[in-house]
């Protein structure tokens, strides 16, 4: 929705001096997640010329921008009408704009708000003169001193937001009465400046590139406090997280906190929506060295490498509520608790005759009581001793019964049953909570929600799940070569096979593709596709480009953002993998061949885009299996041949040429071979990993 995100965190004091401090004015910009450095501004001044200079300089490159303030944009209803004669919030604005007086040492808000008062019936609503030394007439030191002006003391958008206070306190630790003042002038000549390129929310519809809305960051104040670095000044850090925050979450979460009843008072961006922020907010952005594997180490051992994606790669999706039918597949981000026992009571397992157990061994006689317990339709009374009851699976065993017989052990007639003892008591009954019990953590975050665990949460009372949204990811192809399937390709062009290959893995995963198309040889084109990835992926994966020859256009542009690790991993088939991140999006780079691009994909990007997706990057399960060949491999490294079993042997496929793509067809999975040397011979065990334990 927005390229840029830019939080101000203004003030309503004089100039703070040339070195950064405190109480002054900050502003923090991030792009696609990522955060550059605050920017100290000592007084309004300079603060309002750099804001308009880089809206200027962001219109000029064409990027939409997401512009917070933290201060009210407008005053509970009706001042308006006595300031104004007008409900327009806008009037407002031009109001003061054309009153406030401000220099970098001195402003006239206090005399303007006592102005303002005298307007007002009785005393207020504006209070907290903070001038030491001089009285102001109609304004009050103190809120007490304050009655009969009519205004309420907060606007509705307050009602979500604890702590924020009121507009009318004009000084004291934390008040916002004067930053009202001295930001709705410099708002007002914002609007002026930009005129249509500009709108301001929730007044009107944000269309135009440059949008105003009102923030506070003290909506994620615990995370803001959680990760604010010793020494760092809380209002530098503040604009940070609040706008890496904005620009990481959703289109969706966005739009959703956009969408607000209209109003003329404003409204807080996310006051809604604080568990969804504080999300985005308390996800610390990828480092840009989390792909670098340790220096020195030649060629990387697969599980080194592995080990590595583990330690690095955290889940980078928001969590959503979804109800139990559209969890399947999602990724569980909070553990589940039973909402209820399971059984909820004790019940019949089979169907037959309750009683009160244990039975005596020998011939058992016992008098049935009229009427049966079935399933949804409970037996209201209770059984005596010595008699049995009329049972049936599921049913809830009435007062008296704690035992039940199989109808298949008895001889029944209408008032008496008979059958062979011994029965231990309990037989064939269930115990209430035995399977679950209310409150018990049944689920653990990070689980793939199975067909099975659905019919676990019903049965355990839950309707919906907190869940991770599904992972975007980006895939691209790269090389000068390619061409789509069904088109036609000249001498020396070949069929683009990785974009359909690793769709497909892609969705099998789970999670959603983002066909970012080819990508030809050249740098520039390489990264408009890039960008544009980054903008709508968590992460993409490409292929080609990625060897160290001239057209190595991937290892080049990573190079670029510092970002570039080259995974030389001692496996076959293997060339090295290109990792990084691009706009603070990981970049996995597959080899170009199809056959190692696909082994690649299974052994690295599954594991790494479970990770991101939510996930705990996902083992697949193998099984040791008599070999059906015979091989002989040099140590220092892991092999993966395409293989299938028949007749319970694991054979392999002709060819280990890795450009045989139709290898991967005949194959049904792959055997893994350890990185130490070994002669393997027909009938020795070896790792067998079917394709399907690599398909989600
Ligand atoms: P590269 O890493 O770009 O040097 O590519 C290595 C080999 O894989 C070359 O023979 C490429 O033509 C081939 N290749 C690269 N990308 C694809 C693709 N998407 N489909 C099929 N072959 C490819
Ligand atoms: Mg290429």
């Amino acid at each position: 929705m927005f390229d840029t995100i830019l939080i101000v965190d203004w003030s309503g004091g004089n100039d703070r001096g040339a070195t950064p401090k405190k109480d002054a004015i900050w502003t923090g910009v991030a792009r696609a997640g990522m955060a550059e450095d605050p920017v100290y501004h000592r007084n309004r001044q300079v603060a309002e010329s750099w804001i308009t200079a880089f809206l200027t300089a962001e219109r000029q490159a064409g990027r939409r921008v997401l512009a917070g303030f933290d201060f009210a944009f407008g005053y509970p209803a009706g001042f308006g009408q006595v300031l104004t004669g007008s409900d327009d919030p806008f009037a407002i604005w031009d109001w003061f704009a054309a009153r406030v007086q401000d220099s970098p040492d001195a402003n006239n808000r206090f005399d303007l708000a006592g102005q303002i008062n005298a307007m007002f019936p009785g005393t207020g609503p504006f209070w907290g003169n903070g001038l030491p030394n001089r009285d102001i007439e109609d304004l009050p030191r103190k809120g007490l001193a304050r009655h009969g002006h009519g205004m309420t003391e907060r606007r509705a958008a307050e009602e979500n937001a604890k702590g924020a206070f009121p507009v009318w306190q004009l000084s004291g630790a934390g008040a916002v009465g004067s930053q009202v003042i001295m930001g709705l002038p410099m708002l007002a000549r914002l609007r002026q400046h930009f005129g249509a390129d500009l709108a301001v929310w929730p007044f009107e519809p944000l269309t135009p590139p440059v949008a105003l809305v009102e923030v506070w960051p003290s909506l994620i104040a615990r995370t803001i406090a959680a990760t604010c670095p010793r020494g760092t000044i809380k209002d530098a850090h503040q604009v940070r997280v609040l706008s890496r925050a904005l620009s990481a979450i959703s289109a969706d979460a966005l739009r959703q906190m956009l969408d607000v009843p209209p109003n003329t008072e404003g409204a807080i961006l996310g006051a809604h929506h604080v568990v969804a922020l504080e999300a985005a907010a308390s996800a610390p952005p990828l480092r840009n060295d989390c792909f670098a594997l340790p220096q020195g180490v030649q060629w990387t051992p697969v599980a080194d490498a592995l080990a590595h994606l583990r330690a690095q790669l955290r889940c980078v999706a928001e969590a959503e509520t979804q109800p139990l039918g559209a969890a399947l597949g999602r990724y569980l981000a909070d553990d589940v608790t039973a909402l209820r026992a399971h059984p909820p009571a004790a019940n019949a397992a089979v169907d037959g005759y309750g009683f009160a157990g244990p039975a005596k061994p020998g011939l058992q006689n016992l008098p049935l009581v009229k009427g049966r317990a079935a399933a949804g339709q409970p037996f209201g009374g209770a059984v005596p001793q010595g008699e049995a009851i009329r049972i049936l699976t599921g049913a809830n065993l009435p007062d008296g019964v704690d035992t039940v017989i199989m109808q298949e052990d008895v001889q029944a007639s209408d008032s008496m049953i008979t059958f062979q003892g011994p029965l231990k008591r309990g037989a064939n009954a269930r115990a209430a909570g035995e399977d679950m019990t209310l409150g018990q953590i049944i689920a653990q975050q990070g689980r793939k929600v199975t067909a099975a665990d659905l019919a676990m949460f019903a049965a355990a009372g839950i309707g919906q799940l907190q869940v991770r949204r599904p992972l975007r990811v980006g895939v691209l192809s790269t090389g000068d070569e390619l061409r789509d399937p069904g088109s036609s390709a000249a001498a020396g062009e070949i069929y683009d096979a990785n974009r359909p290959m690793l769709t497909a893995l892609v969705q099998q995963w789970g999670h959603c593709v983002v066909d970012l198309g080819r990508a030809p040889d050249n740098r520039a084109a390489l990264r408009a596709l890039l960008d544009l990835g980054a903008g709508q992926c968590d992460v993409m994966l490409t292929s080609g480009g990625a060897s160290a020859g001239d057209e190595d256009h991937i290892s080049a542009l990573l190079a670029d953002t510092g970002s570039l690790a080259l995974w030389r991993v001692a496996m076959k088939p293997g060339r090295p993998l290109v990792m990084g991140l691009w706009g603070g999006k990981p970049v996995l780079g597959l080899p170009g061949n199809p056959v190692a691009a696909m082994i690649c994909a299974l052994i690295f990007a599954r594991p790494a885009l479970s990770l991101l997706a939510g996930g705990e990057g996902a083992e697949p399960q193998s099984y040791q299996l008599p070999a059906a060949f015979s091989k002989t491999k040099k140590a220092g490294r892991r092999e993966y041949l395409r293989a299938r079993i028949r007749d319970g042997k694991a054979e392999i496929f002709a060819s280990e040429g890795s450009g045989r793509v139709s290898g991967l067809h005949w194959a049904e999975g792959l055997v893994s071979l350890g990185d130490d040397a070994m002669q393997i011979s027909p009938g020795d065990p070896v790792t067998y990993i079917p394709f399907v334990s690599f398909a989600q």
